[in-house]
C-alpha cells in the first residue's frame, strides 16, 4: 500500500460526508465577461444578482482599455516582490489614487484583500497588546488576528454593549485595536462606525475597517462607512480589495495613517514574499478610481436600484433585512427552501444564490441578492417578478 493510500480513504470519506451534508461547492461555469446578463456554459442567459460587481465595472470598456495599455506598455508581469524591483510607477500611483479616495494619509497594496487582512496585524500589535473583534468579521481578518501574538476578544454582531464590556476588559493591554466589517455580507447590515467611533475615544482605542462590500457602495459617493459616518480621515486603518466594486480583478489595500502603512511596508509578510500585481491591474484600477473622481453616476445608479428593488420586494411581501448596502437578503429560514427557489428562480433566468447554515446561522437561511449599478429597471422588474411567481409556488408568499 502506498502512503498516500490511506490518505486518500480518508479524505474520500470527508468529501462524502461534506455531499451527503448537503454542502459540497460545485462550480458554476460561466462562459462570458461578468456582467448583469451572463451566458452560462450550458449556453442559457440569466440575469445575475450574485456577483459582487457593485459599480458594474467589471466589464467596463475603459478599465479594459487602461488595463490593455498598461500591459503594452509597462508588460505582463512583475516578477518580484514589490521592494526588490516589483514596483512600477502604476503601483504608486494606484496607491495615491485609493489614499484620495478615502482620505486617508497613504496606502499599501496586496495581491489580496485577503492578504492585506493576513498581513495588518502581526506587524503592528504584539503580545501585550489586544485586538477587540465583531464575531461576523470575516475569515480574512480571523486568520489575519490568528497569526498575531495580541489578546482576542469578541464581540457580538454590531453590539455596541458588547463591544463595551469588551473593551473594559482590554484596559490592562498596552494598544487596543477594534475591528470590523464595514458592511456584513450575510446582511448587508452596516457596522455602526460613529458608535464604534466613540467608544473607542473612551477606552483609548483605535479602529480598523475592512470597506470590502462597503467601498464604492456605502455613502453619497461611495467612499465607504466613514463617508456615511463624517468619519473621513479619523479611523487608524482602512483594509479594502479590487476584486469587487473596484473592476473585480483581484488586489487588495490597506490604507490609514502614514507611520501605520510604512511599517506595513517594513513588515507585512504578504508584501515582502509574495508577488507585485501585475501591470495591467494596476493600470485598470487606477482607471476604477479617475472614473469614480469625476462621476458619481453610478453610485447613484446603485443607490437607486438597490432602494428600487429592496421597496418593491417588501411591497410584494417578502421578509427583507434591514440593509444600507447593495446587499438585500430575503429571508426564507428554511434550508432547503432557500435551495429549491433558487434554483426556480435559475429556471426562471435568474441568478442568484441561497445560504443556509453554516454560512449563516441555523433557521436564518435565506437568498442574497446583490444589486449593480449594471442592473437596468427591466433586470430589476424582471428579477422581482420572478421572485414573486416563485415565492408564490413554494407558499413564501400568500
Ligand atoms: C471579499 C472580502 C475579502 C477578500 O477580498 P479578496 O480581495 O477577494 O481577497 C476580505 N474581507 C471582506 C470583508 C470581504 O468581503
Amino acid at each position: 500500500m502506498i502512503p498516500y493510500q490511506k490518505f486518500q480513504n480518508y479524505l474520500n470519506q470527508e468529501l462524502d460526508s461534506i455531499r451527503s451534508a448537503g454542502l459540497y461547492k460545485d462550480e458554476r461555469i460561466i462562459a462570458s465577461p461578468q456582467s448583469s446578463v451572463i451566458r452560462l456554459a450550458s449556453g442559457k442567459e440569466v440575469l445575475n444578482f450574485c456577483a459582487n460587481n457593485y459599480l458594474g465595472l467589471s466589464d467596463r470598456q475603459e478599465l479594459i482599455d487602461a488595463a490593455q495599455n498598461a500591459m503594452s506598455s509597462r508588460g505582463y508581469g512583475m516578477s518580484s516582490v514589490r521592494f526588490i524591483c516589483g514596483t512600477q510607477d502604476l503601483h504608486k500611483k494606484l496607491e495615491a489614487a485609493i489614499a484620495r479616495f478615502f482620505g486617508t494619509e497613504d496606502t499599501i497594496l496586496y495581491a489580496s484583500c485577503f492578504d492585506a487582512n493576513g498581513g495588518v496585524f502581526e506587524p503592528l500589535l504584539g503580545e501585550g497588546d489586544a485586538i477587540i473583534s465583531d464575531a461576523l468579521n470575516h475569515a480574512s481578518i480571523i486568520d489575519g488576528v490568528r497569526l498575531c501574538k495580541a489578546v482576542r476578544y469578541r464581540y457580538a454582531n454590531a453590539s455596541m454593549e458588547d463591544l463595551e464590556s469588551q473593551l473594559q476588559a482590554a484596559q490592562a493591554q498596552r494598544f487596543r485595536l477594534i475591528v470590523t466589517d464595514g458592511v456584513f455580507s450575510m446582511d448587508g447590515n452596516v457596522a455602526p462606525l460613529d458608535q464604534i467611533h466613540r467608544l473607542a475615544e473612551k477606552y483609548d482605542a483605535m479602529v480598523m475597517v475592512d470597506e470590502s462590500h462597503s467601498a464604492g457602495v456605502v455613502g453619497k459617493t461611495g467612499r465607504g462607512t466613514t463617508e456615511l459616518y463624517d468619519l473621513k480621515g479619523k479611523v487608524d486603518i482602512l483594509t479594502g480589495t479590487l476584486g469587487k466594486a473596484f473592476g473585480g480583478a483581484i488586489g487588495g489595500f490597506t490604507t490609514g495613517r502614514r507611520e501605520i502603512i510604512d511599517i506595513l511596508r517594513q513588515r507585512s509578510r504578504p508584501y515582502l514574499f509574495s508577488n507585485s500585481i501585475p501591470p495591467s491591474v494596476a493600470g485598470a484600477g487606477i482607471a476604477a478610481f479617475e472614473l469614480l473622481e469625476n462621476s458619481n453616476e453610478l453610485q447613484d445608479r446603485l443607490h437607486e436600484n438597490a432602494a428600487y428593488f429592496t421597496g418593491k420586494m417588501i411591497e410584494a411581501g417578502f421578509d427583507i433585512k434591514p440593509t444600507q448596502s447593495a446587499i438585500c437578503a430575503v429571508m426564507l429560514y428554511d434550508a432547503r427552501l432557500s435551495q429549491e427557489m433558487a434554483a426556480k428562480l435559475l429556471d426562471e433566468g435568474i441568478y442568484v444564490t441561497g445560504f443556509y447554515y453554516p454560512v449563516v446561522p441555523k433557521g436564518q437561511a435565506r437568498i442574497r441578492v446583490q444589486l449593480s449599478a449594471a442592473h437596468k429597471r427591466e433586470h430589476l422588474d424582471k428579477c422581482i417578478a420572478a421572485f414573486a411567481k416563485t415565492g408564490k409556488e413554494l407558499g413564501v408568499l400568500k
